[in-house]
């Protein structure tokens, strides 16, 4: 049996929920798989899953916490039966998956890229050394691993499946006393297709103004570098690389990104990479697919008219 943690927004599964139905499909001649909604709304997101899965758990116990998620998790490893439990990676997982595999004495694969099986392991490969080096792994079941996003195309729907109200004992432990989420506006950056991103380069948070018109002509996501973020000029949750969101967008545009190895980790996988910078030597021509050498002044305000008679 595979078990899949099923990330959704309270209302609706998670892209990178269905890419680790896929990734639970590939690894199907290790036993059915059932799928475990954790958190609040969880009755509604199970009934979406439940085209997905033959069985979904929903597991109602509230705002995140990581002790939450891991009890939650182990109920349903517990229930189930399963020596295999699929999650998306990302910052959350981080925190539960660790918890988890302790609870399970599994071993633990974590980002991976693509998975398979010989029936005794799971074989993962992930990305190492700031995505430079591609590196194989294989553990002995049980397993958790989580997948990282944009790695697998999502699941389709199948025959619809059943969902199960999981009754989770929770911990003792840190309580959610209030919690302030981020304004959204625009689209996700980790989901979108296309990425605007701007650098330190632009000089000011005003000039942000056209990355913005640019992205919403395109629409795009927009991104930020760490010296962007670090100024004030934008906030943490756009920020792309090491330190921030890793994206993997058909199309990537770094405006006044110097294209320093940190900010490299995040974007390096793009399908393609185009940049605006004023030198030449820039690091990010090293990686651009197409690169225009100027002033993005002037270039940002030609490329939104010319796309905008498009
Ligand atoms: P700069 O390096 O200042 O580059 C600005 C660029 O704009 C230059 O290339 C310049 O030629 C160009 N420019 C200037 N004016 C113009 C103009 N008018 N027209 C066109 N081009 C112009 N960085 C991240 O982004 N993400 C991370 O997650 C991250 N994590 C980090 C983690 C660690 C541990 C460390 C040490 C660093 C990390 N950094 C990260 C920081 C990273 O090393 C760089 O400092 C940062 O990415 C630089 O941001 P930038 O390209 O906006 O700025």
């Amino acid at each position: 049996m595979i078990l899949v943690v099923l990330e959704h927004d309270g209302q609706r599964l998670r892209k990178g929920a269905l890419e680790v139905v896929a990734r639970a499909r590939q690894l199907g001649s290790l036993g059915p798989i059932a799928g475990v909604v954790i958190g609040e709304n969880t009755q509604v997101v199970a009934q979406e899953a439940a085209r997905y899965l033959p069985l979904v758990y929903a597991a109602e116990v509230g705002p995140y916490t990581a002790e939450k998620w891991a009890e939650a998790a182990y109920a349903a490893v517990q229930r189930s039966g399963a020596r295999v439990v699929a999650a998306t990676g990302g910052r959350q997982s981080r925190t539960w998956t660790a918890r988890l595999a302790y609870k399970m004495k599994a071993g633990l694969l974590e980002d991976t890229l693509e998975t398979s099986t010989d029936g005794q392991h799971i074989l993962g490969t992930r990305y190492s050394y700031l995505n430079r080096v591609t590196e194989r792994q294989k553990a002995p079941l049980p397993v958790v691993f989580t997948a990282k996003p944009n790695t697998t195309p999502p699941a389709e729907p199948q025959e619809g499946g059943r969902v199960e109200p999981l009754e989770v004992s929770l911990p003792a432990g840190v309580e959610v006393l209030e919690r302030l989420s981020e304004q959204k506006k625009g689209v996700s950056l980790t989901e979108a297709t296309v990425v605007v991103t701007g650098g330190r380069g632009l000089g000011s948070p005003e000039a942000f103004a056209g990355v913005e018109e640019l992205a919403g002509v395109l629409g795009a996501a927009v991104g930020a570098t760490r010296a962007v973020v670090d100024a004030g000029w934008r906030p943490y949750s756009e920020q792309v690389g090491q330190t921030g969101k890793t994206v993997q967008p058909n199309l990537y545009l770094a405006l006044a990104v110097s294209g320093a190895v940190q900010h490299q980790a995040g974007m390096n996988k793009s399908k393609y990479i185009a940049a605006v910078n004023k030198d030449p030597e820039a690091p990010i021509f090293k990686i651009a697919d197409y690169g225009i050498v100027g002033d993005v002044h002037q270039v940002l305000p030609a490329l939104i008219e010319a796309l905008k008679k498009l």
